[in-house]
C-alpha cells in the first residue's frame, strides 16, 4: 500500500519504519524527525496526494485537527485516514466527521505498548470507526502491532484508551501507596509482593510492572525509574479522561484524584520520571500531606 505517515517521533518513527520494512511504500512527514532510510515529503498534502492510507501519530488533538484539514483535502476519495495519536474524544469525532464527509474511511486507533511496542511491532490498537475501513487496512495493524480491537463507532478507540489509562493511573497510585505504608509498618517488600501478587490486591501494576525495585519482574523501578511510561504522559491521559468525564457528565472521583496527584508529583520533580516513581515520592510524604 502507499502510505503517508505524519508524525515520526518516538512512536511514529519506528511504526513507519516497520511498515516500510514490510514492503509498503511509506512517505514520511515531520518538521523535525526524519528516521533513517525513510522517504520524506515536505508536507502532508504532498505525501497524501496519491496515498491509499494516511496515518498520523501526533502529540495532541489540537495538532491533529490542524493537520487533518490538509490530509482530508489531499487524500484521494476512498482512501483511509488512521489516527493513532492519543487525543480527546471530541477531536477524534470531529476529524472523523470531516473525513467521512469527504468520502474517506476514518479510524481512531490509539495504542498501548509504548516505545518498545512500537519498535518491536507489538502494539495493541483500540479502534473506533467504520468496519469497512478496518477491513481494508487490517494488514497494517498486523505489521505495527499484535492486537487490534474494534471498539465501536468513531471515538470508541479513544474512549477505550482513556478508560484503560484512568484505571492504570488509579491502580498504580493504589499499589504505590500500599507499598509506602507497608514499608512504614515494617513489612518486607518481597513478602508484600508475594502476598498481594497472588491475592485479591493483584493487578498489572503489582504483578507485571511492580513499582518497588528488586521485587517482581524487571520494571522501570529497577532502572532508577527511567521511563517506561513517563509521568507526564500519564498526566496527559488522565487530563483527557477528566475532559471526557466533564463532557459526558460522568462522576470519576478516583480519576480526578489521580490527575491531582500526578500533577503534584510532576511539580515535585516527577517530570521525565516513570509513572511508577510515585512510590519513592509517596514514601517521602507523611499522613498529613494528603
Ligand atoms: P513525540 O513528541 O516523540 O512525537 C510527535 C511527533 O509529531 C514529533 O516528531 C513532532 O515533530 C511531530 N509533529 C508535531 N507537529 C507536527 C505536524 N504539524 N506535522 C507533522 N509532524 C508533526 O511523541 P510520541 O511519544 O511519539 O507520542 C505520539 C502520540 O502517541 C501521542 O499522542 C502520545 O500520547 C501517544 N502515545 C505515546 C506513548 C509513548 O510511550 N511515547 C504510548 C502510547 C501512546
Amino acid at each position: 500500500m502507499k502510505i503517508a505517515f505524519i508524525g515520526l517521533g518516538n512512536m511514529g518513527g519506528p511504526m513507519a519504519v516497520n511498515l516500510a520494512a514490510a514492503g509498503h511504500d511509506v512517505i514520511g512527514v515531520d518538521p523535525v524527525a526524519s528516521p533513517d532510510g525513510l522517504t520524506m515529503a515536505t508536507n502532508a498534502a504532498e505525501a497524501c496526494a496519491d496515498a491509499d492510507v494516511a496515518i498520523t501519530m501526533l502529540p495532541n488533538g489540537a495538532i491533529l485537527r490542524a493537520v487533518a484539514g490538509e490530509v482530508v483535502s489531499a487524500l484521494p476519495k476512498d482512501a483511509v485516514f488512521i489516527d493513532c495519536s492519543t487525543v480527546d474524544v471530541d477531536s477524534a469525532r470531529a476529524v472523523a466527521e470531516q473525513a467521512n464527509a469527504a468520502g474517506l474511511g476514518m479510524l481512531d486507533a490509539p495504542v498501548s505498548g509504548g516505545i518498545k511496542g512500537a519498535a518491536d511491532g507489538t502494539l495493541t490498537f483500540m479502534i473506533g470507526g467504520n468496519a469497512d475501513a478496518l477491513e481494508t487496512t487490517k494488514e497494517l495493524f498486523g505489521v505495527m502491532g499484535q492486537k487490534a480491537v474494534h471498539c465501536g463507532a468513531a471515538g470508541a478507540g479513544q474512549a477505550a484508551k482513556i478508560c484503560n489509562n484512568m484505571i492504570l493511573g488509579v491502580t498504580m497510585l493504589g499499589t504505590c501507596e500500599a507499598f509506602a505504608m507497608a514499608d512504614k509498618l515494617g513489612l518486607d517488600r518481597q513478602a508484600m509482593f508475594d502476598v498481594v501478587s497472588t491475592s485479591s490486591g493483584y493487578s498489572w501494576t503489582m504483578n507485571a510492572y511492580c513499582p518497588a525495585p528488586g521485587v517482581g519482574p524487571a520494571s522501570p523501578a529497577d532502572n532508577d525509574y527511567k521511563p517506561g511510561f513517563a509521568a507526564e504522559l500519564m498526566l496527559k491521559d488522565l487530563g483527557l479522561s477528566q475532559d471526557a468525564a466533564g463532557g459526558c457528565d460522568a462522576d470519576t472521583p478516583m480519576g480526578r484524584l489521580a490527575h491531582e496527584l500526578y500533577t503534584k508529583f510532576i511539580e515535585d520533580g516527577g517530570q521525565g520520571v516513570d509513572f511508577s516513581g510515585v512510590l519513592p515520592w509517596l514514601s517521602s510524604r507523611g499522613h498529613s500531606d494528603t
